[in-house]
């Protein structure tokens, strides 16, 4: 599936930053700063094993609204471009470009339901699931997730202590 682009702000320094990420945002949500080095959270990211797969990119039905909605649009935009130029003899370019646009969106998501419902997005969601279930076989990325406050799941917690009896102990 196509790459998009996160911005954001560095909470510890202030950067903007702007991270490339797979349509979804399947990965960590523990980021680094380009700028200042330092580690921050950053929920927009999915750490799938925990939060599950997008429900965009699971089911057909979000991309079958979407094409609806577009098409509704492109049928309107259409009719009004019939009529004035057939009943009033002009058009305007912000008719042009909305019909453009409505053709596009009415593509994008019928392409992008379809792509979803014969199940071509399984194969990429298999390996972000790995690679998720991955980074959950680190103990201390385990403890750092749950520090974030995140739930994780039992058989990710087989072997890993308690972190907050561990470095409780006082010098
Ligand atoms: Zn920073």
């Amino acid at each position: 599936m196509g790459m998009s682009y996160l911005e954001g702000t560095c909470p510890k320094c202030g950067e903007k930053t702007r991270e490339q990420s797979n349509t979804w945002a399947y990965g960590s949500p523990i980021r680094f700063c380009p700028r200042c080095k330092q580690e921050y959270l950053d929920k927009r990211w999915r750490e799938v094993a925990i939060d599950g797969f997008d429900p965009r990119g699971t089911s057909p039905a979000y991309y079958l609204k979407c094409f609806v909605g577009c098409l509704v649009g492109l049928i309107l935009s259409y009719g009004w471009y019939y009529y004035t130029t057939h009943y009033r003899g002009y058009y305007n370019t912000m008719n042009i470009a909305i019909i453009i646009v409505a053709a596009i969106g009415t593509i994008g998501c019928l392409g992008l339901a379809i792509y979803i419902g014969l199940g071509f997005g399984k194969k990429a969601d298999a390996k972000y699931m790995e690679e998720s279930k991955r980074r959950l076989r680190d103990a201390d990325y385990v403890r750092k997730l749950q520090s974030y406050g995140y739930v994780i799941p039992a058989e990710y917690l087989v072997g890993i202590t308690n972190s907050s009896e561990e470095m409780g102990g006082q010098q």
